[in-house]
């Protein structure tokens, strides 16, 4: 029997896992499908993570996350949580080879999955100049053009923050009318070195091995146009990884707003006693790595009270 279930092992989890187990907690085990360290594992370089002012990779940044919360006794099992269910108070972890575990509480934090636009060179130059994040890779491009794909109100504002850093921001959309805000699209038209390309759809990034060197939009009409950027940011949308509280009957385990996003108070607590949600997959998550950590530290010590109260 577990205290604690963490399902996830990026910086929501992996912090979670240091706090719980280095709080007391003596039987914690964090569930992670694939290597510890999460999404930002991906980027080339991370700026604003506080107190790094050295140039390092996502990677490095994670590296020694899990060895220091192993150091206070969190065990790791490499395997995907297929689901999560509860019945009276205790909650069973679903693994991916049909197994399950018994846990007195669970914090997840499975993180969210930018999605895929799906043009060609996406995957290939995916973290080597075609990001979904600006706030981490826009310094990258200071004083140089770029490209961001989408029309939401991601895309939107994050083409503003982009303008302000950037010395031009090729906005390439599907569509003539924009799905975000009115008045974001009023200051998008209000920025001079913001250029529409509209009902235009990427057909190609392309570069060599420094990265990309420019992205071929096709319109409406079938006319391709290449456009010279070092730097593409696709914003169309992202998937919370939620799957993990889908039920058998298709009902989800706690409340979830229209989004999929998880319901949580400031305490990260969830619908559900015992369950908590962490990082990218809640509702109104900064989705940076700090703010994920963060997360992490604050369920773990409302798990700790949990567990103490429910055992005691
Ligand atoms: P994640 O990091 O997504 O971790 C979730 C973990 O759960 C993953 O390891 C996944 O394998 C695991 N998992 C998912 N489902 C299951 C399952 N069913 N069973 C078991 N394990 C599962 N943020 C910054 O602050 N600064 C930056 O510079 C920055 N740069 C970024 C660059 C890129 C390219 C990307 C993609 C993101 C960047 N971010 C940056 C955002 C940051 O990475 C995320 O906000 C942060 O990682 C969220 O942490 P998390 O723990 O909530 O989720
Ligand atoms: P979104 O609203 O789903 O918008 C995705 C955009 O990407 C749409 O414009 C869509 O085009 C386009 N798109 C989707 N697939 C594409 C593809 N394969 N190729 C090219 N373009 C593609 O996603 P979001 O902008 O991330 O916003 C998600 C939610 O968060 C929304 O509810 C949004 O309002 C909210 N949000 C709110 C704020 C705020 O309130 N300030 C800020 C950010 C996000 P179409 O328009 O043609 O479908």
């Amino acid at each position: 029997m577990l205290d604690c279930a963490i399902i996830g092992g990026g910086p929501a989890g992996l912090t979670a896992g240091l706090y719980t187990t280095r709080g007391g907690l003596e039987n914690v085990t964090m569930f992670e499908k694939g290597m510890p360290g999460g999404q930002i594992t991906s980027s080339s370089e991370i700026e604003n993570y506080p107190g790094v002012t050295g140039e390092i990779t996502g990677m490095d940044l994670m590296m020694p996350w899990p060895e220091q919360c192993q150091k206070f006794g969190l065990k790791h099992e490499m395997i995907e949580v297929t689901r999560v269910s509860k019945s009276g108070d205790l909650f069973t972890i679903h693994k991916g080879d049909g197994s399950t575990q018994d846990a007195h509480s669970v914090i997840i934090g499975t993180g969210s999955s930018p999605r895929r636009a799906g043009f060609a060179g996406e995957d290939e130059f995916f973290g080597k100049g075609v990001s979904t994040c600006a706030t981490c890779d826009g310094f990258f491009y200071k004083g140089k053009e770029v490209a961001v794909v989408g029309g939401g109100d991601t895309a939107l504002e994050e083409a503003l923050y982009l303008a302000k850093i950037c010395s031009k921001v090729y906005l390439i959309h599907r569509r003539e009318e924009f799905r975000s805000a009115p008045n974001t699209v009023e200051r998008i038209k209000k920025t001079e070195n913001i250029e529409l390309v509209l009902n235009s759809v990427p057909d190609e990034v392309y570069g060599d091995n420094m990265g990309v060197t420019g992205i071929r939009v096709k319109n409406n009409a079938g006319e391709l146009r290449d456009i010279e950027v070092p730097g593409v940011f696709t914003f169309v949308g992202n998937d919370v990884n939620n799957q993990t509280l889908i039920q058998e009957d298709g009902s989800f385990l706690c409340d979830m707003n229209d989004q999929g996003q998880v319901l949580v108070n400031l305490s990260m607590k969830t619908s559900v006693e015992g369950l908590y949600a962490t990082g990218d997959m809640r509702v109104e998550a900064p989705k940076q790595v700090v703010s994920a950590a963060g997360d992490g530290a604050v369920a773990a010590l409302q798990v700790i009270s949990y567990v103490d109260e429910l055992l005691n």
